[in-house]
C-alpha cells in the first residue's frame, strides 16, 4: 500500500472513531435538549508541541464563547442572537482568524467574510471582501434583516454598515504583531463559527474569517457562502464550516450535508461522516453541527479544529486535537 493510501485510511479511521465518540447523544430518539451550543475557531494543523500559554488562551477564548452563548441561550434567549454574540466575541479576539487579527491579503489588507443563517425562516445574510466594518457578523445580521438580498460585497456593505451605525475602523485595525509577521506565509487556521439550538427549537449558524492567508485580493471563500460554509434549516440542521474554502463551496458542502438528512434520512451524524470520509480530503477541513433534535457533531479531516460545545446539563468543553 503506498504511504498516502495508508496516510488516508488511518484518517479515515480516526475519523470514524472520532464521531463514535462524540455524537453520544443518541439517534433523535431522545428527548430535545432545552438548548445546544457548538463553536469552532478552525481547522488545520496546530503542533501538539505549541506554547502552553498560547494552548491555555484558545482554550480560555472558546470557554468564554460558550459562556456568552449559552447565557443567552439558557435565559431564553434565540439561537440567532447566541451564534451572533459568540462570533462577535471571536472576531474582537485577534488569537482568531476573523476580524482583529485575520490573515492578511497579498496587498497586506485584511479583508473579511461574513455570513449568518436561521433556521426558522432560512432567511441569511451574508458580507464578503470587507474592509472596515469591525464586527462583519453584525453587517450580515443587517442584511439579513435590514435588506431583501443574501450577500453584499465591499464598498455596498460598507455603506450599510455604516448607515446603520456599525462602528467602522480603519483597516490598521486589524493589524497584530502576528498577522504582520505572518503576512506572506499565514496558514489560514482560526476561521471561526457558532451554531445554536433554542429553546423554541430553532437553529441558527454563522461564520467569520479572513479567508486564507496571501489570498488575492478579492478572493471570497466558503464562510460567506450560504449552502457551502453556512447552513440552518430547522428541518435538518444549524452547521458551520471551517477548511479549504473552494473545496466547500465546489461541493455544496453545508448544504450537501443538510440534503442528504432531508433526501436521504441520514442521520446527522452519518450526513457529517459520509461527507468528510467522501467529498473532503485529510487536511481540507472540518463543520460543527447541529441537527433539530439537538445531536451535535464536531467533525474534522484535519489535525486538529478549535472547538467547544455546551448546552443543557453539559459541562461546557473546549478541545483542540483529535484525541481530546
Ligand atoms: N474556509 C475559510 C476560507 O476559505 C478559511 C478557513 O476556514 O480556514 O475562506
Amino acid at each position: 500500500m503506498s504511504r498516502s493510501r495508508v496516510i488516508l485510511l488511518f484518517s479515515t479511521l480516526l475519523l470514524i472513531v472520532f464521531t463514535v465518540v462524540f455524537s453520544t447523544r443518541g439517534k433523535g430518539t431522545h428527548e430535545r435538549p432545552k438548548y445546544m451550543l457548538v463553536v469552532h475557531g478552525g481547522a488545520g494543523y496546530y503542533p501538539k508541541d505549541s506554547p502552553k500559554e498560547i494552548t491555555e488562551a484558545y482554550n480560555r477564548s472558546l470557554l468564554n464563547a460558550l459562556k456568552i452563548g449559552e447565557d443567552i441561550l439558557k435565559s431564553g434567549g434565540t439561537s440567532l442572537d447566541a451564534v451572533t454574540a459568540v462570533v462577535q466575541y471571536f472576531e474582537n479576539d485577534s488569537l482568531f482568524n476573523a476580524g482583529k487579527g485575520a490573515v492578511l491579503n497579498r496587498d497586506g489588507i485584511a479583508q473579511l467574510d461574513a455570513s449568518v443563517m436561521e433556521g426558522k425562516t432560512t432567511k441569511a445574510g451574508a458580507v464578503a471582501a470587507v474592509e472596515h466594518i469591525k464586527n462583519p457578523i453584525l453587517a450580515a445580521r443587517l442584511v439579513m434583516e435590514k435588506t431583501p438580498h443574501v450577500l453584499l460585497t465591499g464598498y455596498g456593505a460598507e455603506r450599510l454598515a455604516k448607515e446603520n451605525g456599525l462602528e467602522m475602523v480603519d483597516s490598521s485595525y486589524f493589524y497584530t504583531a502576528k498577522n504582520r509577521a505572518n503576512w506572506k506565509d499565514a496558514k489560514s487556521k482560526g476561521t471561526v463559527g457558532a451554531v445554536a439550538l433554542d429553546m423554541e427549537g430553532n437553529l441558527a449558524a454563522a461564520t467569520s474569517t479572513g479567508g486564507t492567508g496571501y489570498k488575492l485580493p478579492g478572493r471570497i471563500g466558503d464562510s460567506p457562502i450560504i449552502g457551502a460554509g453556512t447552513y440552518a434549516n430547522n428541518n435538518t440542521l444549524g452547521i458551520s464550516a471551517t477548511g479549504k474554502g473552494e473545496k466547500f463551496i465546489r461541493n455544496s458542502v453545508a448544504f450537501r450535508i443538510s440534503a442528504l438528512m432531508e433526501y436521504k434520512n441520514m442521520s446527522l451524524e452519518e450526513a457529517c461522516s459520509e461527507v468528510l470520509n467522501n467529498v473532503l480530503d485529510p487536511e481540507d477541513g472540518g463543520v460543527i453541527a447541529i441537527d433539530k433534535n439537538g445531536n451535535f457533531v464536531l467533525m474534522f479531516t484535519t489535525n486538529s479544529m478549535f472547538r467547544g460545545f455546551t448546552g443543557e446539563g453539559l459541562t461546557p468543553k473546549a478541545m483542540i486535537w483529535r484525541d481530546e
